[in-house]
């Protein structure tokens, strides 16, 4: 198996990348040494930095993730600041700040950095597309999944075989995994 460090503290994170990659060849090793997180306008300069700042200090190849919430109707919102706001708001009050808004697509984005010491980081991104939901549905998965919903059914109702088959996860994951094995990096 090659062997990937994903330098992450979510413990989610890992099950699902190794729900993903596992069966492509890759065994993702956790660490946990954390990176500095750029206040960015966009998932892939936060990725990047992480993924090259990590590199940098651990000296091995590492992967990160860098993910949020997009909503149309709010310009994106929160976007590149989900993990603040779901600190400081949380899913039942962001869904209150969404009462009365009758458009409610979002997407789930997803930024795979990778980066080896001494060398430029790729980046893969992944979205998918659903819609937030009207109540908090479901106990699985993490963050908004049980806000965000693809035709009809949230990811918080959904085990992680059904997500990982349709996430913005699986979808850098897949990219990032396709990358590896046609470059020389596998
Ligand atoms: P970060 O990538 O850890 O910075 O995540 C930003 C925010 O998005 C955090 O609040 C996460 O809990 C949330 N988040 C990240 N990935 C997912 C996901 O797959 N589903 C739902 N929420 C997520």
């Amino acid at each position: 198996m090659r062997k990937i460090i994903f330098v992450t503290g979510n413990p989610h994170k890992i099950i699902e990348a190794r729900g993903i990659l596992s069966p492509l060849g890759i065994e993702i090793v956790q660490n946990n040494c954390g990176y500095p997180e750029l206040q960015e306008d966009g998932l892939e300069a936060i990725a990047n930095f992480g993924a090259k700042w990590a590199a940098n200090k651990l000296n091995c190849e590492v992967m990160v993730d860098d993910s949020g919430i997009f909503i149309e109707e709010l310009g994106g919102f929160p976007g590149p600041y989900s993990a603040y706001v779901a600190k400081t708001l949380g899913n039942e009050r962001l869904l209150k700040l969404m009462e009365g808004i009758s458009s409610r697509n979002a997407s789930l984005k997803c930024v795979i950095g990778y980066c080896r010491p001494g060398e430029e980081p790729g980046v893969f991104s992944g979205e998918v597309k659903g819609n937030i939901a009207k109540t908090i549905r479901g106990n699985l998965g993490f963050g908004y999944d049980p806000i965000f919903e693809v035709n009809g059914t949230t990811f918080g109702e959904m085990v992680d075989e059904q997500k990982n088959r349709i996430s913005h996860r699986y979808r850098a994951l897949v990219k990032f995994a396709g990358w590896l094995s046609f470059s020389n990096h596998f």
